[in-house]
C-alpha cells in the first residue's frame, strides 16, 4: 500500500524489535501509529538473541506473548576462560532465548491487534519539516521516533551523531540443531573475541561471536574457541552467517524538538553484556509515556536512567576485555565467588539496587581479585 500523503500523529522509522515495541506502548497509551521498515517480516539480524528477565518482563506488560515451544529459558550466565568456569544465577526469573525471526513475528502480531498502521518495504529518505520523505512519497506526523538500528540515517540527519569510536568490534551469529547443554548463556573468552552460547529452543543454539579488530568470518573466529569447536563438531547448521557491525555508535542526545531516538539508533556501546534489546523495550515504554504527556524532555531524563548502569557496566566489561591477564583474573575471582556473580547479575537485570553493589560487594570482589 503507497504511504503517500499519509498523516500521522507518530511515525516510528524502522520495525525491528525497538521500533515495534515503541508502537505497541504508544498504541496502549491510546496514540495513532504509522511504522515503517524497508524490509518485509519476518525480520532476521545478528543477535546473541537472549532476553534477560527484565526485558522479558517489560514484553509481558505490553501483551507480547512469546509462546512456550518457541523460546528457551536460561538461569544464568557461565564464563568459560580455559580450564576455569564461573557461573552466576538470576534471583527468581529466568530470562529465555528466542529466534529473532520468532521475536519479530510475535512483536508484528501485537502491534498488528492493537492496529498499529504497519508498511514494509517502505524506505525513509529523509526527513522534512512536517515528517520524512519515503521513495513512496511524504509522511506528515507530529512525532518522529528514529528506531532505524545501529547504523541510523535518522540519527544523521538529525544532527545527533557523535564522533565514531576508533576501537572497532563486530559480531556474527550462527544456529545449530543441538540440543542445549547448559541452562546457561555461555560466555567463552579468547584474547580479543567472546563466543556467546544461547538455547533458543528444545533442539537448537545459538552462538554469537564478538571480536576487536578487522572483519572476520565465523569459522576462522571459532578456531580460537577449540572446546567450543569439538561440541559443535558434526552439527547441522540451520542458519545464514548474519555479522553486523562495528558496534559502538553513539547519538550527541536522544531528542530533537519532536524528533526522538530509540533502541541501537539512540547510541550504542557493545552487546557483551547481552541487554540492547531489554534496553530498547525499557526505552519505549518511558517514550509512549513521554508521547502521550506530549513532552519527549521526560523521555530524555528517563532514557539516561535506563542506560547509565549498563552502558557502565558495558564500558568495564570491554575494558577488561582489552586485558587479557586481568581478564583471567576476573574470571577466577568470579568462580570462587558464585553469590557475588548472581548479584552483579541481578543488578545487571535490574532486581537489585547499585548502591548494595557498590558498599557490599565491589570490596569483596577486589579483595578475590587480589588473590586471584
Ligand atoms: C552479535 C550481536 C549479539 C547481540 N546479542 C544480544 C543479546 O543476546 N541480547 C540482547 O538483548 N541484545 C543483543 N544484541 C543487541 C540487539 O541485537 C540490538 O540491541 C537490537 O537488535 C536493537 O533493535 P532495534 O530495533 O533498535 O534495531 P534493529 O533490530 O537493527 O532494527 C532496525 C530496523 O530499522 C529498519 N531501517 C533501517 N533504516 C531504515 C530506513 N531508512 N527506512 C525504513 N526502515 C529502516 C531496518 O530494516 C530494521 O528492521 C546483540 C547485537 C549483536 C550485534
Amino acid at each position: 500500500m503507497p504511504v503517500v500523503n499519509r498523516v500521522t500523529e507518530v511515525l516510528i522509522v524502522g520495525g525491528g524489535p525497538g521500533g515495534l515495541a515503541a508502537a505497541v506502548a504508544a498504541r496502549l497509551e491510546g496514540l495513532e501509529v504509522m511504522v515503517v521498515d524497508r524490509r518485509r517480516p519476518p525480520i532476521d539480524k545478528a543477535c546473541g538473541e537472549g532476553l534477560m528477565p527484565d526485558g522479558l518482563a517489560v514484553l509481558r506488560d505490553l501483551g507480547v506473548e512469546l509462546g512456550a515451544g518457541q523460546k528457551q529459558a536460561f538461569r544464568g550466565i557461565r564464563y568459560i576462560d580455559g580450564e576455569t568456569v564461573a557461573e552466576g544465577r538470576f534471583p527468581e526469573v529466568a530470562g529465555a532465548g528466542v529466534r529473532r525471526l520468532h521475536l519479530h513475528q510475535c512483536l508484528v502480531r501485537r502491534a498488528e491487534e492493537l492496529g498499529v498502521d504497519l508498511r514494509w518495504g517502505v524506505r525513509v529518505e529523509k526527513l522534512s519539516d512536517s515528517g520524512v520523505e519515503t521513495q513512496d512519497g511524504p509522511v506528515n506526523a507530529r512525532w518522529i521516533v528514529g528506531a532505524d538500528g545501529l547504523r541510523s540515517r535518522v540519527r544523521h540527519w538529525a544532527g545527533l551523531e557523535a564522533a565514531a569510536s576508533k576501537w572497532q568490534r563486530f559480531g556474527v551469529r550462527r544456529h545449530f540443531r543441538l540440543q542445549p547443554w547448559s541452562d546457561c548463556v555461555e560466555v567463552y573468552w579468547a584474547d580479543g573475541c567472546e563466543a556467546y552460547v544461547t538455547p533458543v529452543a528444545a533442539d537448537e543454539i545459538g552462538i554469537a561471536v564478538l571480536w576487536s579488530g578487522r572483519k572476520a568470518r565465523f569459522d576462522r573466529l571459532m578456531e580460537s574457541f577449540p572446546t567450543l569447536a569439538n561440541r559443535l563438531e558434526g552439527a547441522e547448521v540451520v542458519s545464514r552467517d548474519r555479522g553486523c557491525g562495528p558496534l559502538r555508535q553513539r547519538s550527541k542526545a536522544v531528542t530533537r524538538g519532536h524528533l526522538a531516538l530509540i533502541g541501537d539508533a539512540a547510541g550504542y556501546v557493545d552487546a557483551i553484556t547481552g541487554e540492547g534489546l531489554s534496553i530498547a523495550f525499557h526505552q519505549a515504554t518511558a517514550l509512549a509515556m513521554a508521547l502521550r504527556q506530549g513532552d519527549l524532555a521526560l523521555y530524555a531524563r528517563r532514557c539516561r536512567d535506563i542506560t547509565r548502569l549498563p552502558d557502565a557496566m558495558t564500558q568495564l566489561l570491554l575494558w577488561i576485555e582489552r586485558r587479557p591477564a586481568l581478564r583471567r583474573r576476573v574470571v577466577r575471582a568470579l568462580a570462587r565467588e558464585p553469590a557475588i556473580f548472581s548479584r552483579l547479575l541481578a543488578v545487571h537485570c535490574r532486581a537489585l539496587p547499585v548502591r548494595g553493589l557498590v558498599l557490599e560487594t565491589a570490596p569483596r570482589l577486589l579483595w578475590r581479585l587480589v588473590q586471584s
